[in-house]
């Protein structure tokens, strides 16, 4: 498959991106998790990403179109990929259907998760990831819980709370998001590739969209 997955943060992107892998082999990019993993090793992407992050901005599209240009050329991507978090502006949107032309590479469609203000800010609040840039384990405190000891089921490191999952970085993410990334919706509605799910649960998205890709 190859499709872009839009929505506030919180929506689910990251949980359904990686239930959908499991489908064809499709590969998961996520430009939160290669940042954060920049930003972890010290690299100077990582270097210059780190304010922007921690604040809740976005990093400047040119640094994120460069991260995506070399990444949607590697070998892995041939079976496909589920783009989780890119694009997030009018620009990247339109970097990304220059590249794509230029790869000749079709989109499938875009799947725009629709998640009510309240579920997404306590999703949000109660949200842990692991610290291993490797793995990078999504748990919830209420829902899914780590060990008891705060540890990864999966990798045994630590589980944290993000930087930007402060309350303070959390407003300006949804501002942001508000800003800059809900009118996507609009310019894919007019590209003909926008597919609307109410995605309260991961699971029930996960299976709608696999319905979508076979019909
Ligand atoms: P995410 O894990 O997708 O919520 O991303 C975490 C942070 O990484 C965002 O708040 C931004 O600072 C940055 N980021 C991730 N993807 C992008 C993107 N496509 N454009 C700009 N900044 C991004």
């Amino acid at each position: 498959m190859r499709i872009i997955l839009l929505g506030a943060p919180g929506a689910g992107k990251g949980t359904v991106a990686k239930l959908l892998t499991e489908f064809d082999g499709s590969v998961q990019i996520s430009t939160g998790d290669i940042l954060r993993s920049a930003v972890k090793e010290g690299t100077p992407l990582g270097k210059k990403a780190k304010e922007f992050m921690d604040r809740g901005d976005l990093v400047p599209d040119s640094l994120i179109m460069d991260i995506m240009e070399a990444r949607l050329q590697e070998p892995d991507c041939r079976t496909g990929f589920i783009l989780d978090g890119f694009p997030r502006t009018i620009p990247q949107a339109e970097a990304l259907k220059s590249l794509l032309a230029k790869l000749s590479i079709q989109l499938d469609f875009v799947a725009n998760l629709d998640v009510p203000r309240d579920v997404i800010l306590d999703r949000l609040t109660t949200r842990r990831t692991c610290c291993n840039p490797a793995c990078q384990a999504i748990y919830n405190v209420k829902s899914n819980p780590p060990k008891e000891d705060g540890t990864c089921t999966l990798c045994d490191h630590k589980v944290i709370q993000r930087d930007d999952e402060t309350e303070e970085a959390i407003n300006n993410r949804l501002e942001t998001y508000n800003a800059k990334t809900a009118p996507l919706i609009g310019f894919y509605e007019k590209e003909g590739m926008l597919k609307n799910f109410l995605s309260l649960s991961s699971k029930d998205t996960v299976e709608e969209i696999k319905k979508a890709l076979k019909g």
